[in-house]
């Protein structure tokens, strides 16, 4: 990883299920602290991304070795206030975002050596502090002695409607709503049984449900939680 400035202060994770809002409320408070956000779930689907471009048929996602993860090339390079996903050092954004990657991605996070090949990578984006990381596993396994973590959820309906908002969709068409909610339960199932780095509540994680927040209470949340445990 190509790191070019050093940032000091504590590490604080969000973790939860699909749709949550963490990435974009990991986004605001890391703005609002001068900190760098992570965005672990862009790594996973830069994996997924990268194994549709490869030569490697789907059949045989299963039984690669961390090795074959690896010769994907996955990188993070510094950015502003983040890190851009590299895949073969070329930046990857919206591709990310696609059906194809959102409907396999699941499955590859699943996988333990997919896992392993992006652990040290997000380890070392929090090497020097001054983090907000989002994904799953961020409390738990990628940064167990965080100084804050936070276990963000809200109710699958509200989830959906986010989410159908963030496309550009409209949210009042029940059909697309039950869809948009079925993929995200379908996700958070997967996540959540899955033998490795399940997507659970760290020990010592405060939760805080987002169901009737606005989006800038949400962050003011964890700003407040931040200041109240004297972190910054
Ligand atoms: O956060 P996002 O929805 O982009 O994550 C995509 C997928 O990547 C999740 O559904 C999950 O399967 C996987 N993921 C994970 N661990 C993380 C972050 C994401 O397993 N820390």
């Amino acid at each position: 990883m190509r790191v070019d400035s050093r940032r000091e202060g504590p590490i604080i994770t969000l973790d939860g299920p699909a749709g949550s809002g963490k990435s974009s409320t990991a986004k605001a408070v890391a703005k609002r602290l001068g900190f760098r956000h992570l965005d672990s779930g862009a790594l996973y689907r830069a994996l997924t991304l990268g194994l549709l471009r490869s030569s490697v048929v789907e059949a045989d996602w299963e039984s690669l070795s961390e090795q074959g993860f690896t010769n994907l090339d996955i990188n993070l390079e510094t950015s502003k206030n983040g890190f851009q996903v590299l895949i073969g050092g070329e930046a990857v954004d919206s591709e990310l975002r696609t059906p194809g990657v959102t409907d396999r991605v699941s499955f590859v996070a699943s996988l333990p050596a997919s896992r392993q090949s992006i652990l040290g990578l997000q380890r070392k984006a929090g090497e020097d502090g001054g983090l907000v990381a989002d994904g799953r596993d961020m409390g738990t396994v990628v940064f167990p002695h965080a100084e804050l973590k936070i276990y963000l959820i809200a109710d699958l309906e509200e989830r959906a409607m986010r989410r159908l908002r963030q496309i550009g969709q409209d949210c009042s068409d029940d059909f697309e709503l039950a869809r948009q909610a079925s993929a995200l339960n379908t996700r958070d199932q997967s996540d959540s049984q899955r033998t490795i780095s399940p997507l659970k509540k760290a020990s010592g994680a405060i939760e805080l449900d987002t169901t009737g927040l606005a989006f800038e209470e949400q962050v003011q949340a964890i700003v407040d939680l931040a200041h109240r445990l004297t972190l910054l």
